[in-house]
């Protein structure tokens, strides 16, 4: 009988240190070009200090001004690898067009380069801003799981780099995989759970603001240079 599959992620973020090794490995094991990621380190600056609710816009950081304030338990620092999903109902590919943005049997979304159009629809359904165009190309992109590798039996490039083992990958449908053992034994948290398109990618230790940006929304700002969720 053929065993089913369903990959997805866990990613431990008690055990992320912001090395940014995972998206280093991204970037080589797929060519990313400059200034574009399929998964990205979002570094997220969290505080309660009162100018933090004042400023209106991310780059106003009053930190940034004032780095003397910038301390711990005033502020925290967190740690964000941000990638697709893989939902379960991928919003994205419901919009495109001409049929190129897919969803395997094994729960892994792709585009297929032969196909798109680099019309964007896809890039503007997805809740999470993880699609973008390729610079050069102008087709659409984003993670796959590292399908080429999966398909030979390797874990995706990301997982393989962490060096402290934050990211975990592994077939959902499997009780004895790690990934289902930390998502029976452990609290985890998706992205934008209201958006209802049912992440496959888990988080452990996910700030609740940062998960829900509905709530507490004001309170959240990135370092300079770096954009709200
Ligand atoms: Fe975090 Fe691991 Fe990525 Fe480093 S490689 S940023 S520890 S998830
Ligand atoms: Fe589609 Fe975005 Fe979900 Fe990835 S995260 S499957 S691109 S809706």
């Amino acid at each position: 009988m053929k065993k089913e599959v369903r990959w997805g992620m866990v990613i431990d973020l008690r055990r992320c240190v912001g090395c940014q090794a995972c998206q280093v490995a991204c970037k080589a094991e797929h060519e990313v070009p400059l200034g574009v990621w399929k998964i990205w380190v979002r570094v997220i600056q969290k505080g309660s200090y009162p100018e933090m609710a004042a400023a209106s816009l991310p780059w106003d950081c009053p930190y940034c001004e004032r780095p003397e304030e910038a301390r711990y338990p005033r502020m925290q620092t967190l740690f964000l690898p941000w990638l697709c999903n893989h939902c379960e109902r991928p919003i994205c590919n419901t919009v495109c067009p001409v049929g190129a943005a897919v969803q395997r049997e094994d729960g892994i979304v792709t585009i297929d380069p032969h196909r798109c159009i680099g019309c964007n629809y896809c890039r503007a359904a997805c809740p999470y801003n993880v699609r973008f165009p390729n610079p050069i190309t102008g087709m659409l992109q984003k993670c796959d799981f590292c399908a080429h590798r999966v398909d030979s039996g390797l874990p995706p490039a990301c997982v393989e780099t962490c060096p402290t083992n934050a990211m975990v990958f592994g077939n959902l449908k499997d009780p004895s995989s790690k990934v289902s053992q930390l998502l029976s034994k452990e609290k985890v948290q998706v992205l934008k759970q209201m958006m209802a398109t049912f992440p496959q990618v888990y988080y452990i230790g996910l700030d609740k603001d940062v998960a829900d940006p509905l709530k507490g929304w004001e309170k959240h700002y990135y370092h300079k240079g770096y954009e709200k969720l």
